[in-house]
Formats: structure tokens, sequence, C-alpha cells
């Protein structure tokens, strides 16, 4: 017998309702009042009878809705009262459908059914940029650190989980013009649990920071936030130490912008403990974080013959000083290029932008390295060392799609991953659906969707794709620039529907781009990006003195990320969107390998206000999303489907006839046990190898009877 509580659904709703917690909803009244919980049961599945259910339930601060086991949330953009401990309880353990939605819900049915099928699992959080996606994933986070069964030891794993939250923030988030939490790096989390259900372990792959933040904010957004708390939260001391002054207007790396600047909380001093994060080392991360502001300082001024001489000298020697490396040779790798000439190595002078590039190139290294380096940390800190086998629920939080004036190299990064996501939702919702009732026999009407392969294509094709032509021009000796790589587009790109260039575009579309520019049509909306840094972002290089100077610094952070680099330096690194493609290949393949569950967060207006639905904005994601299509899917479908065997093994004791054995086909003992159980003709369909299940309510019936 499963070990968890179910309560009756009944008994709770009935308690619920008495303590005016909770809208009898479902009921008639109430489903004028507040809307419909799930999109399924809707009258109709027209896209303004969706939008007008959402408003509705929306304007009563009811953000969840689900379709099917789907879960659709809209940003409120303001606290609200449903994320408790009262809340957690009331969630726990009860089947999906007998509560009104809740992202807690949807956590507690992926950990049950994860405890009951072991089996791994994964969440993919997804919507544009200030949808709502990292505040939805610590929410759950939240969920299985305080609700999961625990034992006291097994408490500081979870510490750990919900501590990395915030170090991870300050380093990894930045205000934009679309959020000002903006999450500028990939993450997906393993939490690992025990057959008692106990969190015993967790793991985090992070994937391509948006480092460019650190040297460049356009107007309006900021710098990553750790910057901000330390130049206006340290204590003095820890500022004199650093040689740094309070207030973000003396360096150059910051941008002066007005916001509720969170209190440097030092978290990381008071919570090293918990992070495994010795003394030393957060003093290091501190000498890490001075050192590039500093950089950011480091003036050129050139000589009478172009070349770049150092500005200022004390600046130069906090950074020295910071990272524990040799003034001299660091000002020399700052204005020289050492070049290898069979046997001698010749110094060749940098022009003032040569050397301001050398800066910026060795702060975002800087930055980056040590960043990876922190994840890692906390990945040791959070290690299970128990070998016995776990099951684990993976969290999916990224970058969400973004689309601003100016859009570079690193929209085009953050657009393709979202690009990537939407593609394996289709797959693993839309398309293997209506592949299985094929292959399973079942009737089915088929529902058209649109199908974002034709961009991931577009984008990812082996020597066609837009990738490959970068690549290729970064790796093309001589005189490859950004507008021969926009050229090879042109040539390559020409005719596909998706692609479009000023000298490719018609007379009303050329109006609106610049001869730089391409523009995509992603599956969420047109983007145009500026094809002006792309070589160099893809090559992300580091000239090899400054390299191995940083491998002789002092700082420990600084020396051990800097040895693990590259240590071939004689191969050429993989490009940076060579690295990004196939680390979300694998991300895939991690993903494909277990159960999913959605969460699809929608953002209510632009301007962050709450009580606001922007309809056209919402309408436009709902499209964009494939909602409607994934509505019709699952009203036409079947909710719950399960291989003969396994239906069998689990309830096979609530039919004398199969229970304690059932001799014979499996297919034929759970035609037995659903006849016995009284399933009716229209709830349940018979495939090749598996009963399908119409609604959740009839299956839910099924688990109670189970539970009894
Ligand atoms: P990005 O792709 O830029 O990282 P995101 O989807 O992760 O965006 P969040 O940072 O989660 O967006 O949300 C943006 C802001 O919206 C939050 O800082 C918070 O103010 C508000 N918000 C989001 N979800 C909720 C919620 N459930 N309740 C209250 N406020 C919320
Ligand atoms: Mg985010």
């Amino acid at each position: 017998m499963s070990h968890f509580l179910v309560h009756s659904a009944a008994t709770l709703l009935l308690q619920l309702v008495a303590q005016g917690q909770l809208d009898m909803e479902g009921a008639l009244t109430a489903r004028d009042r507040v809307g419909i919980q799930d999109f399924v049961l809707l009258d109709e599945t027209t896209e303004a009878a969706f939008l007008s259910n959402l408003k509705k339930r929306f304007s009563k601060d009811l953000i969840y809705t689900y379709i099917g086991t789907l879960l659709v949330s809209v940003n409120p953009y303001k606290e609200l009262d449903i994320y408790n401990k009262k809340q957690m309880d009331i969630y726990m353990g009860v089947n999906f459908f007998e509560l009104p939605p809740h992202i807690y819900a949807l956590a507690d049915n992926a950990y049950h059914t994860m405890l009951t099928e072991f089996n791994n699992h994964f969440i993919l959080i997804s919507g544009e940029s200030g949808a709502g996606k990292t505040e939805a994933s610590k929410k759950i986070l939240q969920y299985y650190a305080v609700s999961c069964p625990s034992t006291t030891l097994l408490n500081t794993v979870r510490d750990k989980m919900l501590m990395s939250n915030p170090v991870l923030e300050a380093f990894g988030n930045a205000k934009t013009l679309k959020n000002d939490n903006s999450s500028r790096f990939g993450k997906y989390m393993d939490i690992q649990f025990d057959g008692q259900g106990d969190a015993v372990g967790g793991h985090i792959l992070n994937y391509l920071l948006e480092k460019s933040r650190v040297v460049h904010q356009n107007h309006g957004e900021r710098n990553f936030h750790i910057f901000y708390q330390l130049v206006e939260g340290g204590s003095d001391d820890l500022l004199h130490q650093l040689g740094l002054e309070r207030g973000c207007q003396h360096y150059n790396y910051l941008t002066q912008n007005t916001f509720r600047n969170s209190v440097f909380s030092m978290f990381i001093v008071s919570n090293r403990g918990i992070l495994l994060i010795n003394y030393n080392f957060v003093q290091h991360l501190f000498e890490v974080i001075a050192s590039v502001l500093h950089l950011g300082n480091v003036r050129f001024d050139s000589d009478s013959k172009g070349h770049a001489l150092l500005n200022n000298n004390t600046e130069l020697h906090w950074v020295s000083n910071l990272l524990g490396v040799d003034a001299h040779r660091l000002q020399e790798g700052l204005t020289f290029r050492k070049i290898e000439a069979k046997k001698d190595q010749v110094l060749s002078p940098f022009t003032t932008d040569h050397a301001i590039y050398a800066r910026d190139a060795l702060a975002k290294a800087i930055y980056g390295q040590t960043f990876t380096w922190l994840v890692n940390r906390i990945n040791e800190s959070m290690e299970n060392k128990d070998p016995s086998r776990k099951t684990v629920i993976g969290l999916l939080d990224i970058y969400g799609f973004e689309v601003f004036y100016v859009n570079s190299f690193e929209q085009f990064c953050i657009n393709y991953c979202n690009e990537k996501l939407q593609q394996l939702f289709i797959e693993l919702t839309l398309k293997s659906e209506q592949e299985e009732y094929e292959a399973e026999g079942i009737e089915w009407e088929p529902v058209q969707f649109f199908n974002n392969k034709i961009i991931c294509d577009l984008i990812e094709e082996k020597h066609r794709g837009i990738i490959s032509l970068l690549d290729e021009e970064c790796l093309r000796p001589g005189d490859a620039t950004d507008l021969t790589f926009l050229e090879r587009l042109e040539e390559k790109m020409g005719n596909h529907p998706h692609f479009v260039t000023h000298k490719l575009a018609d007379k009303m579309t050329r109006k609106t781009l610049e001869r730089g520019d391409f523009r995509l049509l992603h599956y969420a909306g047109e983007v145009t990006y500026c094809v002006v840094g792309f070589l160099d972002k893809n090559n992300d290089l580091l000239y090899r003195n400054i390299k191995d100077l940083m491998c002789q610094s002092k700082n420990d952070i600084v020396k051990e990320c800097f040895s693990s680099m590259d240590p071939d330096s004689r191969r050429r690194p993989e490009t940076v969107v060579t690295q990004f493609k196939s680390s979300l290949q694998k991300l895939t393949e991690i993903l494909m390998a277990k159960e999913a569950w959605y969460i699809r967060c929608l953002k209510s207006n632009e301007s962050k206000q709450s009580g606001q639905f922007d309809e056209a904005l919402i309408r436009h994601q709902v499209k964009y999303l494939g909602l409607m299509e994934h509505l019709r899917v699952r009203r036409a479908g079947f909710a719950y489907r399960r291989k003969y065997d396994v239906f069998l093994k689990r309830y096979k004791p609530l039919c004398p006839a199969t229970w304690p054995h059932w001799r014979g086909v499996a297919a034929d003992g759970v035609e037995v046990l659903v006849q016995h159980l009284g399933y009716l003709p229209d709830e349940y369909k018979m495939g090749r190898t598996k009963i399908f299940i119409r609604h959740p309510r009839t299956l839910f019936a099924t688990e109670d009877a189970y539970e009894k």
C-alpha cells in the first residue's frame, strides 16, 4: 500500500468550504463567478472563451487554471496569500482535480507519481521573460523542502537547495527592460529523492550565462545584482579591503539605475557553512567581483603611433592585487599581444580599441568562470553520497523568450533555446500524443498545430543552419566580419519563409529593416537581430598570455577556473553557440528520459502592474504557446494511459477475478477489472498495449478504492 495519506476529497472540500477558504468551484454559480478551473471542461473551445475564463479568474486573483494536467499561470505582479504552510498542507497527498488549481497540486502529483511508480519526472516551466518562471520554480522547491517527510539529518540538503537560489540569483540575474529580476542563465535542477520520498540530494546544470552584461548593459538595464549588492550594501571594512568606493556611480561597468536595491544580504557569508564554501573562498569571491569592477575602470590612452597606453595605474594595481597576479605582466597582457613566431615570442602592441576589447574579455571570462565555479561548489555541497537508487524530479527554469529594440547574439541564443523547448513540448504532447493514438489503434480526429521544427532546423541544421554558417565565418581565416556572415546567410537562406534581411525583403518590409539586420520569424513572434558583434561574441577569445597569467593567480578561485579551462590551448575551443547547441541537445536527452509536467507562464502586462490583464498580450502568448491546440488534443483525448501489465499489477486487488493472480493476457485482465469497477464504455478505450482513460476522475475513484 502506498504510505502517503490520501484525504477523502469530499470531506476535505466540505471542511474547507465550512472554513470559508474555498469557493465551491464547479458548482454552477461558482462557475459563473470564478470561471472554470480546468479548460477541458469549458463549453466551447474558442480562443474568446479561453481568454474570458482566464480573465474572470485573474480578476479574482485565481492565477492558476488547468488544461488537464498542464498548469497555466498568469503573473499577478503582487504577493498573493496562497503560498504558506497551511496551503501546502491542504494540497499534500490530494488528487489533482479535487482542489482548486495550484502549483502545489502539480508539484505534489509529480512527487506522488514518482513515489508510486518509482520513475523520474521533470517539470518544464516556460513562458516569456517576466512571465513568472523563476518564481514558479522557487515555489515548487519550497513545497518539496517544506512538505516532504524529513529527518533532521536530511534537512541540511533542503537548506542547501533553498540557499542555492538567492546565491545563484545574485550572480546570474539582473534587471532588464522586461523583468527586474531576469534570469540571465539557464538552470536545470534535479532534486533526488530516496524510496521514502526524502529529498536526499540535488544537482544543478547551468546554461550559457549572458557574460556580455558584465561589461555592457543597454539603456535602462543593470549589471548582475551582486555588483550592486556589494558596492551599496557591503560593510565599510569590506569595501576598504577591496579598494571599492560606496555607490555604483564610481564604476564604469555599472549603470546608475533607480531600482529598489536589495540590501547586501551577506547571504554568502552567513550561509557559507550550508553551501560548503569556506571563509577563504568567500573572501576570494569578493575579490573576484571587486577585480571586475576595478578592471572596468582601467582606461587607455594612445601614444603617437596609436598604441594603447595605460591611463591610470591605481586601478590596475587593485586588479593585480585582488587577483594575485603580477602587475607588470597584467599591464603587458592588456596592451600587447604575444605572437609566437617559430621559437621566438614577439610582442605586438594593441590599439586602444583592442586593449579595451582585451580588458572586457578578461572581465567577462573571470566572471563567467567564477559563476560556473559557484555552481560546482553548490553541487558538491548538495551531492548525495548514498549509492542506493534514487528517483528525481527535474526543474527547468531558463531565460524566457525576449525581444528588445535592439537584439544581439545573446537574444539569438536565448530565443533559440526557447525554440528548442517549444519543440520538445510539441514532440512530447501534440505530436507524440497523436502518434500514440494512431499506433495504439485508437480512433482519433487529428488536431492541426504549428510545428516549429522548421525554425529549429533553420537555426541548427548541420552545414546549412545559421549556427553552422556563423561558425564557418568565425573559423575562416582572413577577412571574415559580421557583414560577411550576413552575406553568407543571405546566400543560403534566400527564400526561407522564416528568414528575411533588408536585401531580401519586399518594399514594405524593407522599411522596417536596417542593412546590418536579419529577422527571424520565431514561434513566439518576429525578432530582428543586429549582426554587429556576432563573430566576436561567438568566438569569445581570450588572449593566451592573459589566460596563462590567470593560471598563476594567487586567488584560488581564479587559479582553479583558468587552469581547468582549456588544457590544450593550441586547440581551438568550440565556439560559444556550438557549445550551447550541444548542451541543449544533452538537456533534451535528459528530459526525454523522464515523465513530463508542464507549467505555462503568461505575462499579464508589459508594465509589471498588478491587476492589469492586457488581453492582446495574453492572446498572443496563448496562441504561440500552443495552448488552444493543447486544449483540443486534451479534450478529444485521454488524460491517462498505462501499459496493461502496469495497470493490472497495481489495481488487481480490486477484483476477485484478478486477485491474487490473473492467468491470461494482461489486456483481458484489465478488461475484466474495469468492467468489475463499473467503467462506462465511453470512459476508456483499449489500445494495442495500453488502456486509455478519458477523465482523471475515473482513475481517482479507482485510486481511492485502492487506498481503502
Ligand atoms: P525571465 O525569463 O526574465 O527570467 P521569469 O519568467 O523567470 O523571467 P520571474 O522572475 O519569475 O520571471 O517573474 C518576474 C516578476 O513577476 C517577479 O519578480 C515577481 O515580481 C512577479 N511574479 C512572478 N510570479 C509571481 C507570483 N506567482 N506571485 C507574485 N508575483 C509574481
Ligand atoms: Mg527567470
